[in-house]
């Protein structure tokens, strides 16, 4: 019933997500003016904008003027529901020993899922404009720095130090590659993943970004998708290291430490 409502919760938010993607690289405020229709101007109301549900009613055309809105609205939303579901199931599976909701998970699920939301924008901006967009960041940074504050303030100085040590790592490949391996947004991004992960799970969000990077680069190189030298962002590698470490930050450092025989 509960993972039910975080569907819903999370179609919700994705709406508003895709609202944020769509209108951050264009430095529209995602929080004043309504929702209108790119193709007839005419302003949406609350009807048109209801989750999956007025996309399926409305079979993804305009009320107005019949456009049609390609199915990314509808995949997005779905997409960030299905978030919400599993970063909750993983979260009650890992917090609570019965599988029963307990009062203690509502921190961490909360910071959970306002994290997933960031990663989930800096995702698809990064992918679509090759841009990490700073105003996330700062959003994920704050959520990183109260969490700590709130859960374990001695982790506070480790969070820093990672995120130091990230941002100072990312700085010397940009610099190496000329800003052609990594933007100057990536930079940034690894700063903030230090803060969210702190030592060592961060090293491990980090591979993981690196050997999903050069395995997908790969593959589209071999299927000459693209050219070596044509770039491929890695802010959405650098998401899908930090969403894994942020469900399963333990479990996976673990796997990593006894691949190198450190345990
Ligand atoms: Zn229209």
């Amino acid at each position: 019933m509960l993972a039910f409502f975080l569907f819903v919760l999370g179609t919700a938010i994705g709406s508003f997500l895709t609202v944020a993607i769509d209108r951050i690289p264009r430095n529209i405020s995602i929080i004043t003016g309504r929702s209108v229709c790119e193709s007839c101007k005419h302003t949406l109301s609350w009807i048109d904008l209801v989750p999956v549900i007025s996309y399926i009613l409305l079979r993804g055309r305009c009320r107005y003027c019949k456009q049609q809105f390609g199915p990314h609205y509808l995949l997005l939303e779905i997409l960030t529901g299905v978030l919400f579901v599993t970063t909750y199931l993983v979260t009650v599976a890992q917090n609570c020993p019965n599988g029963q909701i307990c009062a203690d998970l509502l921190p961490t699920l909360l910071y959970r899922l306002v994290i997933a939301c960031c990663l989930f924008v800096i995702f698809f901006i990064d992918l679509r404009h090759s841009i990490i967009p700073f105003s996330v960041l700062i959003v994920a940074a704050l959520a990183a720095i109260i969490y700590t504050l709130v859960s374990n303030p001695f982790f506070l100085t480790v969070s820093l130090l990672t995120a130091v040590g990230s941002f100072l790592f990312f700085l010397v490949i940009h610099l190496v590659t000329k800003g052609r391996g990594m933007g100057f947004g990536d930079v940034l991004f690894a700063f903030v993943i230090g803060l969210i992960l702190g030592f060592p799970t961060s090293v491990v969000a980090f591979y993981i970004a690196f050997l999903t990077g050069s395995v997908i680069s790969l593959i589209l190189v071999l299927g000459k998708k693209k050219h070596i030298k044509s770039a491929i962002p890695f802010g959405p590698f650098l998401v899908v290291g930090t969403f894994t470490c942020l469900l399963w930050g333990p479990e996976l450092t673990h796997v990593f430490l006894a691949w190198l025989r450190l345990i």
